[in-house]
């Protein structure tokens, strides 16, 4: 036994990997919050779930989001079949997957748009930081198949209705943009690049290589030289082709009719490939960009560079820790139904038998119970049932037993009663109360 012991001891302790996190009990109360506000939000507007596996051929990726990306080049999860032979990735995010699906499922002879909503663990090989993880989650929209402003203004406008229900939309702001279609963006894309000819020396390594693999980045790269040269470059609002121009006038009018704020900023892009016209994100008013907690935009070409016909689509996503970090900031407590409303605490033999049945029946009325299984005194139970912030204990000894009576106490007011064995299930109700019962439902 020492020797194991001291053997332990010399084993370096196991931690979680590097940018990945545990979810402790706390923080589930949060994640069950936001997806509670997600399905309610999406059942209203008639999205329906999905999920896609967490690994695909890392070409689902590669040619989703794009070679040149930094999200392919950079900070994929990938790995090799056994044989060699097929390359795999962890999803770095789900629309290339929802698309994937949408094609491989058939679901373009669905009646069109299809509505789809994900809540999913994704994997970037980032550098961790704050809000920055390489595992983390995403809630996430698309509408699959009809275009129109009215489809971007609606997703926005569950994006910011989520927003809202968690409390949080106040600390954000919604930053929108066009970024043209093919037509129009090819010339402005000339015209940036002859914009940053010649400045190549004041660019950040990164963006050297974008300069020529994907200009439109230059935008909206971080690095303070960059920025100081992206605010004077041409701005593409002034590129955008007639047609782009009305759609995007549509959808600033359809915002103001939903009475959603915006601030339009002409620098905005996006990090992903596959992105035209619309393009948005929310922001923090204090840090910007810096800890956006999602965006989206109108994917238009996705599905055909998937191997599909040309149909449009336009999606939302936004990360979930991220989100749990504002409504922390907030100061908001996730409403929750953790709480254990009764222990039950009890003495000898007899009574703990008879106190396993007791705890069953409460747990099937809804009542939230502990029981003390140990052999501890009833000090030391009364001390747990404390530890656990227990409403109520009930205590069962020898002469309880006898009697056929239950002590009940009354953990916040200290005081204690005797009640009859018999109704105590009946009293613990009434006690509680019929609305805070959990019971089993399977619409919640
Ligand atoms: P993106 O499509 O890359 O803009 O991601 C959408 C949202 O997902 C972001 O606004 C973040 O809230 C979240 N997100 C993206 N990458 C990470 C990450 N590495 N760690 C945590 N959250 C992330």
């Amino acid at each position: 036994m020492s020797d194991m012991l001291e053997e332990n001891q010399n084993q370096p302790k196991l931690k979680a990997p590097k940018g990945v996190h545990d979810i402790l009990p706390e923080d589930h109360q949060f994640m069950t919050m936001i997806k509670k506000v997600v399905r309610h939000r999406a059942r209203q507007s008639g999205f329906r779930r999905i999920s896609t596996p967490i690994f695909e051929s890392t070409d689902v990726f590669a040619r989703g989001i794009g070679d040149s990306t930094d999200i392919v080049k950079k900070e994929m999860f990938s790995f090799s079949s056994k044989d060699g032979k097929r390359s795999y990735s962890l999803k770095p995010e789900s629309t290339a997957g929802v698309v994937r699906a949408y094609l491989e499922h058939g679901m373009i002879n669905l009646p069109q748009p299809v509505e789809l909503y994900y809540i999913e663990p994704h994997f970037r090989y980032d550098k961790p930081q704050k809000g920055r993880y390489r595992q983390f989650h995403q809630l996430g929209f698309e509408v699959i198949g009809e275009l129109d402003p009215a489809l971007d203004a609606q997703i926005i406008n569950l994006a910011h209705k989520i927003n809202q229900d968690l409390e949080i939309s106040e600390l954000l702001t919604l930053q929108i943009n066009s970024i043209g279609c093919k037509k129009c963006r090819g010339q402005y894309i000339e015209d940036l690049k002859n914009f940053y000819y010649g400045k190549e020396r004041s660019l950040c390594f990164d963006c050297k290589d974008r300069l020529e693999k994907n200009p439109l980045r230059l935008l909206d790269c971080k690095e303070e030289d960059c920025q100081i040269l992206a605010k004077m470059a041409p701005k593409i609002d002034q590129a955008l082709c007639p047609e782009c121009k009305d759609y995007h006038k549509n959808v600033l009018e359809f915002l103001e009719e939903l009475d959603i704020p915006y601030v339009e900023n002409t620098s905005l892009v996006r990090g992903l490939d596959y992105y035209n016209r619309t393009v948005f994100e929310f922001w923090g008013k204090e840090e910007g960009a810096q800890n956006a907690i999602g965006g989206g935009g109108r994917y238009d070409g996705l599905v055909e560079i998937m191997g599909g016909p040309e149909t449009p689509a336009v999606g939302y996503a936004a990360g979930m820790e991220r989100l749990i970090g504002y409504m922390k900031e907030k100061g908001i407590k996730p409403i929750h139904k953790d709480k254990i409303q009764v222990f039950v605490a009890q003495l000898g033999a007899v009574a703990k038998k008879k106190s396993l049945g007791l705890v069953g029946q409460l747990r099937d009325l809804g009542i939230h119970v502990l029981g003390a299984h140990g052999k501890g005194s009833i000090k030391a139970q009364m001390r747990m049932a404390d530890r656990f912030d227990a409403d109520w204990t009930l205590l069962l000894g020898q002469i309880e037993v006898q009697d056929g009576t239950i002590i009940l106490r009354d953990m916040k007011k200290g005081s204690q009663e005797i009640l009859s064995f018999d109704n105590v299930l009946e009293e613990m109700v009434t006690r509680i109360g019929p609305e805070n019962l959990d019971k089993t439902t399977i619409w919640e």
